[in-house]
């Protein structure tokens, strides 16, 4: 079968001709319809500290965003039916650590995160495998397209996680979003959804139409303001109820922590790059005197993707809104490599293999 495949740190992605995935006892293998590709993907291509001393070998697969059709079930799978139409969190869980049994797979002991280390090989390929089926395997409610699903993949649904279950987010609160890639687009949708007031943060005029196409009601170019944390305090009158720092920067996380107002919450959805390595020095004396918190939110827990089901039902959520665009398999490199200067916005998707 066909799939984009690594080839080194920063080496373009080629595509080739891999093995095709078989079903373990417990997994199930699914066709590949849809998968978005996401700066996650980037920093691991790039070996940013993260993913650095994982050891991803020429020939890995990226892609944890998928949405597809089962064609082949594992002996011992008892749940998941060849013919469905499904997607994976992109933390598979095992379904049976203390975490998973709590509801929190996102946090599983034993933890898989697909596409993103050597022992999972991911969704920019035309079928792929998925461990512990039963447990991880989630059925699309009719209606959700591949395309809106893979829109739906990690960024969506971790902002969503931040937003609703980690933070203490009620209707008329100030939110401010740092960066509005993906998941920035996706937490302001979120935020707008469920009726908190929204400010985007970027340093492109593109992204923050988009952003208040998407419901943002106040935007601060970055771009154009000295400092950015007073201006997004000055908009809301003294300062953000919530504040997300979506890209995972020195900057953009200090900005949003000194946004907040007091008793405010930040909230880390971006991972670091290789420049911060994984820490980022903080304004603590503020976060002292203000008593703000900082909270710290990675994807979301398998048992909870019926929120968000129910929520595009109703027409309250739109996936597809932060899509950017549809391409082709032969196309990723390409795309992934446009992330290094941000030449991409919203979610490109993957939906021709
Ligand atoms: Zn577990
Ligand atoms: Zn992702």
């Amino acid at each position: 079968m066909r799939a984009a495949v690594f080839t080194g740190h920063g080496n373009p992605l080629e595509i080739r001709e891999v093995d095709e995935p078989t079903a373990e006892p417990t997994g199930v293998v699914v066709e590949t319809q849809a998968c978005g590709i996401c700066r996650s993907d980037w920093h691991a291509w790039q070996g940013d500290p993260a993913w650095e001393g994982r050891g991803f070998e020429d020939g890995h697969v990226f892609g944890h965003e998928p949405a597809g059709v089962v064609v082949e079930v594992g002996d011992e799978v008892e749940e998941v039916r060849e013919g469905d139409h499904v997607t994976v969190p992109f933390n598979l869980g095992d379904g049976t650590c203390p975490a998973c049994r709590d509801g929190h797979s996102n946090l599983c002991d034993e933890r898989i995160p697909f596409g993103l280390t050597p022992e999972s090989r991911g969704a920019f390929a035309e079928r792929f495998h998925v461990p512990w089926a039963d447990y991880n395997v989630v059925s699309l409610p009719s209606g959700i397209s591949p395309v809106e699903m893979a829109g739906l993949g990690c960024r969506f649904m971790t902002s969503f996680h931040a937003l609703v279950h980690r933070a203490d987010l009620t209707g008329g609160d100030w939110v401010a979003v740092h960066g509005c890639g993906g998941v920035g687009l996706s937490a302001v949708h979120i935020a707008d959804a469920v009726g908190a007031n929204v400010v985007a943060v970027d340093l492109f005029e593109e992204k923050l139409d988009t952003a208040s196409d998407l419901g943002a009601v106040e935007t601060v170019d970055a771009e154009a303001v000295d400092d950015v944390p007073a201006a997004v305090r000055a908009v809301t009158d003294g300062g953000a109820d919530i504040s997300v720092d979506a890209l995972g920067i020195a900057e953009t996380c200090r900005n949003s922590v000194e946004s907040l107002r007091k008793r405010g919450q930040h909230l880390q959805i971006g991972l670091t790059s290789s420049e911060d390595a994984g820490e980022i020095s903080l304004p603590t004396d503020r976060m002292v005197a203000k008593e703000l918190q900082f909270v710290g939110s990675l994807g979301m827990p398998r048992p909870r993707y019926d929120e968000i089901f129910r929520m595009i039902a109703h027409g309250k959520l739109d996936p597809a809104a932060v899509v950017s665009e549809t391409v082709s398999l032969d196309a990723v490199p390409e795309r992934l490599a446009a992330m290094t200067d941000f030449g991409t916005s919203g979610i490109p998707v993957v939906n021709e293999f």
